[in-house]
């Protein structure tokens, strides 16, 4: 006998909250040669997916004995809050998103971190956007042209997307698509070549000032969110900084590479200092944080395992509630002002001043 199902109006399920979750995998879809979308659901029903535009989270993938982590934007809308999706592409001997690509399969399950992130039109609202994107850094301009398409379809957006070729521009024909049925929706792409006799009618070469100003003249007056390799989005802001644009109206996202756990050294003391004490309240141990050291050098010397990714502050995975104590962090944007104040702080980044306790 078929499974009675119950239907669920959103408002009588539950938001997905912002700490640690099981996906379950329900589809891949190939979008270029090296690019996949994954699309999962909540492993528990009866749940929806709360998150800003814009925002990433982290994946814990079974690579080896010891899982990996990447860290990937959402690129669907949580106007659509029923799945979530990522869009990854395979760096050359890439490992984690290689592994998602060859072994992750329907039903499947992984961790997930997050999410997490300010890169939002949400975070910084303006009245007509210019997103600027090259390769994967597409992601999170998709995620917020969905999301304005469906909650205000006049938005005004002009959208500069710039791939190697026509053939590795991801989301293209969806773009196209918005590009007609939004009324103020200028897109154009750049692509660096062409293939042999491959008919082109956007824009060839690199992006530069010139195109900028072909493609959204009038970008002086929007706000601009740009994404892609580190060079692409120095050439964008040189290219705008130029042209007297008010870079308070700049945000960018940097894909950084997950990090190598920070080895753990022999520590030197200088004259007065000593090792703080570190309670971890959820695994029920206690141990010493080395002068110098973070708290997830603490954990990891003590046999705690906390999540992390970046280790630079900036992917959040491995925030934490800070109990009792005392920590100095610096952090690239990881974590929220309010998140601070409810009392997380990023164990990657964070080194205690006083002895700490932290709930991991
Ligand atoms: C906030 C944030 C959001 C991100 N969003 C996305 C996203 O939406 N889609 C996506 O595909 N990726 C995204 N990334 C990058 C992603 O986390 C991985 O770093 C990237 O996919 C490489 O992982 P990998 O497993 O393929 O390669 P790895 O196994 O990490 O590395 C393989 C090789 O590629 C090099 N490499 C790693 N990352 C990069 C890079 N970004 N550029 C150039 N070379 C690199 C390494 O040095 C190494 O030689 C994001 C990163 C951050 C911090």
């Amino acid at each position: 006998m078929a499974k009675e199902k119950t239907y669920k109006h959103v408002d009588e399920m539950r938001p997905w909250n912002d700490k640690e979750h099981l996906l379950e995998c329900v589809a891949w879809t190939p979008e270029t040669a090296d690019v996949m979308t994954f699309t999962f659901k909540p492993d528990q029903p009866g749940h929806w997916f709360r998150y800003q535009p814009g925002q990433f989270l982290t994946l814990e993938l079974p690579v080896g004995p010891d899982p990996v982590m990447r860290t990937y934007t959402i690129s669907s809308t949580p106007s659509r809050p029923y799945t979530i999706q990522v869009t990854a592409k395979a760096q050359k001997d890439s490992i984690g998103t290689r592994w998602m690509m060859e072994h992750l399969k329907p039903g499947m399950k992984l961790k997930a971190y997050g999410p997490v992130g300010d890169f939002s039109y949400v975070r910084h609202p303006g009245d007509k956007y210019l997103f600027i994107s090259a390769g994967s850094g597409i992601t999170p301009m998709m995620s917020m042209t969905r999301d304005l398409s469906d909650r205000e379809p006049d938005s005004d957006i002009a959208f500069i997307h710039c791939a190697r070729s026509p053939n590795d521009i991801i989301f293209r024909w969806e773009l196209e698509y918005k590009a007609r049925h939004m009324p103020h929706f200028a897109l154009g792409f750049i692509v660096e070549q062409l293939e042999r006799s491959q008919l082109w009618t956007g824009l060839k070469g690199f992006i530069d000032r010139a195109k900028i100003s072909l493609l959204a003249p009038d970008f002086l007056d929007r706000k601009v969110f740009c994404c892609g390799p580190a060079p692409f989005m120095a050439t964008v802001r040189d290219a705008l900084q130029n042209a007297g644009f008010d870079m308070d109206n700049y945000h960018e996202e940097a894909f950084l590479p997950a990090a190598a756990p920070a080895p753990l050294v022999v520590p030197v003391y200088a004259d007065g200092e000593a090792p703080t004490k570190v309670t971890f309240a959820l695994s029920g141990k206690e141990g010493q944080c080395e002068p110098g050291f973070t708290l997830l050098q603490a954990g990891r010397a003590n046999g705690v395992r906390i999540a992390a990714a970046c280790e630079s502050g900036l992917c959040g995975t491995c925030k934490v509630i800070k109990l009792k104590g005392e920590v100095d962090m610096q952090h690239n944007g990881g974590i929220l002002d309010e998140e601070i104040e409810e009392g997380y702080i990023l164990a990657c980044c964070s080194r205690p001043l006083t002895d700490v306790e932290i709930e991991a």
